[in-house]
């Protein structure tokens, strides 16, 4: 045992000395765009709470405990609710799909799907950027997994006429809008590569969903784009958590029986299904927050730009600040919460080696003055911090 510690000890050395040890700081109270921290109010600028929706009224009511707090057992045992019912059948609507599955996280969603739909003798292939859930399912999944350098069509092409024959079935995975990074996949052509190649697609729209597409139904939508299987989350936008799986009565089936996270899982509390539902009719209305939290993104993008910030052009509300080392990025990180800016560090593994950065994200609940606090914020720091 003491053996095992100081080995514990050695790998906490590691990551200490590498820059990469991670210490969360804890928040008091709700989120919203501003949060406190140690007793402090601070700007909160790197949140997933989009829309506000969060602290919502409406979920928070719908949330209520009225068909008690637990579900009792897994989906397939007596785990299965009329709101998680009613919450499948909504989310499916809303993306024009036919089914849907609910799962208590987007994580568990993503892991248990692939490695559903998947199987040794498959290939999935997978964009360089993807979420590790989505990397995590391949893996789980035992298929072989074939890398495609980050929205490089001619290289997803190319493996896909290497490998594709080789196997059995072939599944196309991408996030919709990728997290750490702001931009979206190119969803038409990887639709026509699926098709040309004889392989279904998989979209993640975790950072979509809410906020981009008609009604905020994702970027599949926008570009009339139909994967064969659509992944959303509720705990971004939709201000809750959970994450649903939407795709053919087959398909969902077919994951409702084999994704392990969903049959060796107890069900969700069925106030996260209320709240989903809430959160769905508040999203559904929220063109105006949708309009008002790009405008801040815009806002913040150009502001940092003309201050030197090596800030990517874009139209999303994620903004990654690159800043490359890690140290450098958790000090400018510390500095930014001094002034009462709280942005927080990104680094390896959830970005490749030597692209550390500050992850921005605005929420269509800050005011415009909070816009230009962080921007004054950002001015404020020396070349030497
Ligand atoms: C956040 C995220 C997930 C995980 O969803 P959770 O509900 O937070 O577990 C999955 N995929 C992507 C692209 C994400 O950004």
């Amino acid at each position: 045992m003491a053996r095992f510690r100081e080995q514990i000890r050695a790998s906490l050395r590691e990551l200490e000395e590498a820059g990469l040890l991670r210490r969360p700081l804890g928040i008091e109270g709700p989120q919203g765009p501003e949060i406190q921290i140690d007793g402090r109010a601070v700007l909160c600028f790197c949140s997933n709470n989009y829309l506000g929706l969060a602290d919502h009224p409406d979920l928070l009511a719908a949330a209520d405990q009225r068909e008690g707090y637990g579900a009792g057992a897994s989906r397939l045992i007596t785990g299965t609710m009329s709101a998680h019912q009613e919450a499948e059948r909504a989310l499916a609507d809303f993306v024009s799909a036919p089914a849907a599955a609910l799962f208590s996280n987007g994580y568990a969603a993503n892991l248990g799907t692939i490695q559903a739909l998947v199987r040794e003798g498959d290939a999935v292939f997978s964009d360089a950027l993807n979420h590790a859930s989505l990397i995590d399912g391949c893996r789980l999944s035992r298929a072989s997994i074939h890398v495609y350098r980050h929205r490089d069509m001619e290289d997803l092409e190319s493996l896909l006429l290497t490998h594709r024959a080789r196997a059995d079935r072939a599944l196309i995975v991408t996030d919709s809008l990728f997290s750490m990074d702001g931009v979206a996949a190119p969803l038409r052509d990887l639709a026509g590569l699926a098709r040309s190649h004889d392989a279904g697609l998989l979209v993640d729209e975790a950072h979509a969903l809410g906020v981009f597409g008609p009604d905020g139904s994702g970027l599949c939508a926008a570009a009339k784009v139909v994967p064969d299987v659509l992944i959303g989350t509720l705990g971004k936008a939709f201000g809750g958590a959970g994450a649903f799986l939407a795709a053919t009565e087959e398909i969902v089936s077919l994951v409702q029986n084999r994704a392990r996270s969903y049959v060796y899982s107890t069900a969700p509390p069925p106030s996260m299904a209320r709240a989903a539902l809430a959160a769905l009719s508040l999203v559904r209305r929220a063109s105006d927050a949708r309009a008002t939290l790009l405008r801040h993104a815009a806002r913040l993008r150009t502001g940092l730009r003309d201050l030197g910030y090596e800030v990517p052009l874009g139209e999303s509300q994620i903004l990654p600040v690159m800043i490359g080392d890690n140290d450098r990025t958790m000090r400018l990180s510390a500095r930014l919460l001094e002034q009462g800016v709280f942005v927080q560090g990104i680094r390896p593994p959830t970005v490749p080696r030597g692209t550390a950065r500050l992850r921005l994200t605005p929420m269509a609940t800050h005011r415009p003055d909070q816009i230009d606090q962080a921007i004054a914020a950002f001015a404020r720091l020396a070349p030497s911090d």
